[in-house]
């Protein structure tokens, strides 16, 4: 059981944060982000020749919320234990989000004792915190963030909720004018 006491109203604001989250443009949510963890995404704007982050965020905007979600866990495990995941890669594949990510000593950190072991459990707990992200968006549409599945439009595999899809596939089955 959860002991922690968590108020209703900071649970209303994570509902209307995800919502404004959603809500927000590519290059909003894009400038949102970079600002707020910009540890995590300390590699967006470094040249395509070093990291795939130049490019961005490829995802739609109903992964946002989990993107944030992910990155609020990342940074807090980081600042515990001391140490940054670094985002190389925000993108979809295959109709899921997938989060490529470096692991890097946080010098800042320095009153934490680590022995292997607990480096390595510390390695698994982002592994498993991203892979559940992953996950997430299996489930999520990914234009609203409304509940969705997989559906095949064209040959693409995509995660949408029945309305997006609805509209999705009545667009590619428009005749050209
Ligand atoms: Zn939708």
């Amino acid at each position: 059981m959860c002991q922690l006491n968590i108020e209703s109203d900071q649970i209303d604001n994570s509902d209307k944060l995800n919502k404004t989250l959603i809500a927000m443009s590519v290059k909003d949510f894009d400038q949102f982000m970079v600002a707020k963890f910009p540890g995590i995404f300390s590699n967006r704007f470094k040249p395509m020749s070093e990291t795939c982050m130049c490019w961005g965020f490829e995802i739609g905007p109903g992964w946002h919320a989990i993107i944030h979600n992910l990155c609020q866990k990342l940074d807090l495990i980081g600042n515990l234990i001391g140490f940054t995941v670094v985002a190389s890669q925000v993108k979809e594949k295959y109709r899921s989000l997938r989060f490529y990510y470096d692991i890097i000593d946080n010098p800042k950190v320095t009153n934490v004792c680590r022995t292997n072991e607990e480096k390595r459990l510390a390695v698994e707990i982002v592994e498993d915190m991203v892979d559940a992200a992953e996950e997430r968006s299996k489930r999520t549409c990914e234009v609203c963030g409304e509940y969705g599945e997989c559906h095949s439009l064209a040959g693409w595999y995509t995660t949408l909720c029945n309305q997006h899809f609805q509209e999705r596939a009545s667009k590619i089955h428009v005749p050209p004018q």
